[in-house]
């Protein structure tokens, strides 16, 4: 679950990262009773990032400025979303824009700080020049000093820059986020910093400890966050709102065609590409093959790998001659589980049964229990099994039987 800007800025208040006074806006003419002094800066709080280059962030010197400004805002999608709020600040003169992050290493298990002294809007440019600091013990402020040095601060930068990065990994571990990023942290010409930007994802697994940012969640009316993000853009940086992810390679969630009538979701590039050749040699003819990409969260922020098979299974249902799909799925940090209940939820969800067959294989984590909670739906087209060969079989079975019954 990712929080808005004004949300993650209350986290950050809570811990002592410095922010500015600010106003959360639902109303243009809310800005007629605003408690922050002129000038200040409107921010559109949507989900998606680069709101900066797309105008969803304007400054403005009166109070007509203001309500034209926050009216041309709530007007302004971003990456196909309007904001429901825009939040009011105190405008800052920053000096130097430095980005700061911590985010969780998907394949070591542990969290990263991140960090690179160009920030701001220049970061994407300059992504290759994050400096990465893997805290691979227990943790002390020394990871956080490593990161300022590396990242090329001097004189008292390197002592406040790195008290922020320590109240970010604190925060990141109170409330098991899998992401907590500052871009811009500004420096002002008198050396203070505040953290402009904010953007937290919280551990969807992990909000039953967290009825705070539960509270967070429920007073966000729209339910479906993640339904004007595209799926399948050929370019998934832009869909792609953490900046932190650009410090990584981004699987692009390319869809593969083909001619048949067999349809395969995977996570993982390997175990995509595996799957398909293994259809391929037991004499399967895919139709359509979709890598959700990797199961870390942060790689496609804001979505969890449950969040992209709904989306995955959604269009894989919609592809052209489609007799029966094969899900070969890896639980890890997300685990079988919670795979399972995502493809029920889905199953139940749908307002008219799934007209073809799934062929589902889940292997890794909590495997064998997620397994028997899928079959214990008892769904007549929902096939469980326990080995790959075995669902590659059933699942080219039941694509040729549709075939020949056609
Ligand atoms: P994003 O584009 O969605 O990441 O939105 P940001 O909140 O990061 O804003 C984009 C840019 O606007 C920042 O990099 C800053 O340069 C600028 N900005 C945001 N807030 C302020 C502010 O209070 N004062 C000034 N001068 N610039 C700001
Ligand atoms: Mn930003």
């Amino acid at each position: 679950m990712d929080l808005l800007e004004y949300q993650a800025k209350d986290l950050f208040q809570k811990v002592g990262i410095p922010v500015l006074p600010s106003q959360r806006i639902d109303h243009p003419k809310d800005l007629k009773q605003l408690r922050i002094p002129y000038p200040i800066v409107l921010k559109s709080q949507v989900y998606a990032g680069g709101r900066g280059k797309a105008g969803g962030v304007r400054f403005a010197e009166n109070t007509i400025d203001a309500v034209a400004a926050a009216q041309a805002i709530f007007y302004l999608p971003i990456l196909g979303q309007y904001p429901e709020v825009l939040l009011a600040e105190a405008k800052y003169e920053p000096d130097q824009e430095l980005y700061l992050a911590v985010v969780l290493d998907p394949s070591l298990r542990r969290p990263l700080l991140l960090g690179a002294r160009e920030g701001g809007m220049a970061l994407e440019a300059t992504s290759r020049q994050i400096q990465q600091v893997l805290i691979d013990g227990e943790f002390s402020p020394f990871y956080a000093r490593r990161l300022a040095i590396n990242m090329g601060l001097t004189g008292e930068l390197i002592e406040s820059v790195s008290a922020i990065a320590e109240k970010m990994y604190r925060l990141f571990l109170t409330y098991d986020l899998d992401l907590v990023e500052i871009n811009p942290l500004a420096v002002n010409p008198a050396g203070e910093v505040m953290a402009l930007d904010g953007k937290i994802t919280v551990n969807d697994a992990a909000l039953g400890r967290h009825p705070d940012l539960l509270a967070m969640q429920s007073g966000d009316s729209r339910r479906d966050r993640f339904a004007n993000r595209p799926l399948l853009s050929s370019a998934a940086g832009p869909a792609c709102n953490g900046l932190a992810a650009s410090a990584f390679d981004l699987p692009n969630l390319n869809p593969m065609l083909f001619p048949g009538s067999l349809g395969i979701l995977c996570n993982g590039a390997g175990l995509t590409m595996a799957t398909l050749d293994l259809v391929d040699q037991a004499g399967g003819q895919p139709s359509a093959c979709l890598n959700l990409g990797g199961e870390s969260s942060y790689r496609l922020p804001p979505d969890t790998l449950c969040d992209r098979l709904e989306k995955g299974l959604d269009w894989i249902l919609q592809t052209q001659r489609l007799q029966s799909v094969l899900l070969n799925l890896l639980g890890g940090v997300e685990t079988c589980n919670a795979v399972a209940r995502a493809i029920a939820r889905y199953l139940k969800q749908q307002r008219q049964p799934v007209s073809v067959p799934l062929v589902v294989r889940l292997g890794g984590s909590h495997a064998a229990k997620a397994r028997e909670q899928l079959s214990a739906l008892n769904l007549p087209r929902l096939f469980v099994l326990d080995s790959l060969d075995e669902a590659i079989t059933r699942a080219i079975a039941l694509s040729e039987e549709a075939e020949v019954r056609r």
